[in-house]
């Protein structure tokens, strides 16, 4: 077993401490990584914090994973020592049904395991996320990082940025489109800029007016204040395609309003109850879609990081060292960050 420090959540209450535990020996088809940085996603808060009542305990967080190559067993063929690579949300799946033989095996029928928060399969041991200073993962759920692309940005585009790309991709967004993007966070300002690469006309719709200028410099078109009755109005019935992050259950009713007849509208945000209740008449009128997306499929996500090392596209960040996660955690709640806090993982070595 591979002795490794990281961070945990102890209980939903208490603020993430420094946590000894050990990882597998890395089998032949494993992967050992040194972790440089990991992102912090709003699903760690979540979790961490027991907010969608399925959390295991201790919990090391962290699913935006970049780190460096230490070893490879004899049958890893996509990387080898010194490489960099990335894990995502996911370090395996069934890889038998038809989900995962479709190369989507965030859907997996058996389940996904997740790469914290979760029992690797057939076995009672806790999987283990990115507060951390090494991890071993089996190859197919590792990505290749190519030279280029700065690796500290790069974290963020395992969770935030599939979970923005794939749907964009799935409902084939693209030139001569006006797609908006709902909520400028983590998620949403990754989602503006690939909405943007792939040729849309990009609408940020926002609650926090003072986003805008940002939202421009991130490559939004125009900014719409989702809080502004009128300009909403001004809005309705013109989107191709809604990509709605908000984290927290919230009124769909009027977003969907802004899509044309037959468009869609995706949620990656919101995993509990919409508050209030979607109205038949949203979604009868004009014969409109309401769906979700879940983060994307190993094959996708190194699609998408191929597609960001091409476009130049990494995330916007603010980097932290590991000591600082609660006070990180604290500021993502009051929504201020721009727009990934991202923990350089070096600054765990030698701390208490
Ligand atoms: P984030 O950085 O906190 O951004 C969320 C943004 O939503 C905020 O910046 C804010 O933007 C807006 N917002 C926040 N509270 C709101 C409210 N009450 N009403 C309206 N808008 C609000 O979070 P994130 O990391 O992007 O994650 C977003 C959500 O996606 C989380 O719930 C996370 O768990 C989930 N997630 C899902 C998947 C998936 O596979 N589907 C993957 C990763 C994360 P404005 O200030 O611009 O309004
Ligand atoms: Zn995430
Ligand atoms: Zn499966």
């Amino acid at each position: 077993m591979i002795k490794v420090r990281g961070y945990s959540a102890r209980d939903a209450q208490s603020p993430l401490a420094p946590f000894d535990f050990e990882r597998r020996d890395p089998g032949p088809r494993d992967v050992q990584i040194e972790i440089l940085y990991c992102g912090i996603c709003h699903s760690d808060l979540h979790q961490s914090r027991n907010d969608w009542s399925n959390s295991l305990y201790p919990m090391v967080p962290g699913h935006e994973i970049v780190g460096r190559v230490v070893s490879v067993g004899a049958q890893v063929r996509k990387l080898k020592a010194g490489d960099f690579a990335g894990v995502g949300c996911m370090v395996d799946s069934c890889r038998q049904c038809s989900a995962c033989k479709e190369n989507l095996e965030q859907y997996c029928e058996m389940g996904a395991t997740w790469t914290y928060n979760a029992k690797e399969r057939g076995s009672e041991r806790l999987t283990f996320g990115g507060y951390s200073e090494q991890i071993v993962v089996d190859e197919h759920f590792v990505v290749n990082i190519p030279a280029g692309l700065d690796l500290k940005g790069a974290a963020p585009l395992l969770c935030a940025g599939i979970t923005t790309y794939s749907p964009l991709r799935h409902w084939n967004v693209g030139v001569g489109q006006k797609v908006g993007v709902i909520g400028l966070g983590g998620l949403g300002h990754m989602g503006v800029k690939f909405a943007k690469a792939l040729g849309a006309r990009v609408v940020m719709i926002t609650t926090s007016p003072e986003k805008g200028k940002d939202a421009r410099r991130l490559g939004a078109d125009e900014v719409l204040l989702s809080r502004d009755p009128a300009m909403m109005a001004q809005h309705a019935r013109s989107f191709d395609f809604l990509l709605n992050t908000i984290p927290v259950g919230h009124d769909v009713n009027p977003y969907l309003a802004l899509l044309k007849r037959d468009k869609t509208m995706v949620l990656v945000g919101v995993l509990t109850e919409l508050e209030p209740p979607v109205r038949g008449a949203s979604v009868i009128f004009g014969r409109r879609n309401l769906t979700g997306s879940g983060i994307g499929g190993m094959a996708e996500t190194q699609e998408m990081i191929d597609f960001c090392a091409q476009h130049g596209i990494v995330s916007d960040i603010e980097i932290v060292p590991i000591q600082a996660v609660n006070e990180a955690y604290d500021r993502l709640v009051k929504n201020d960050v721009k727009y990934r806090f991202v923990i350089d993982m070096g600054s765990l070595k030698g701390s208490a």
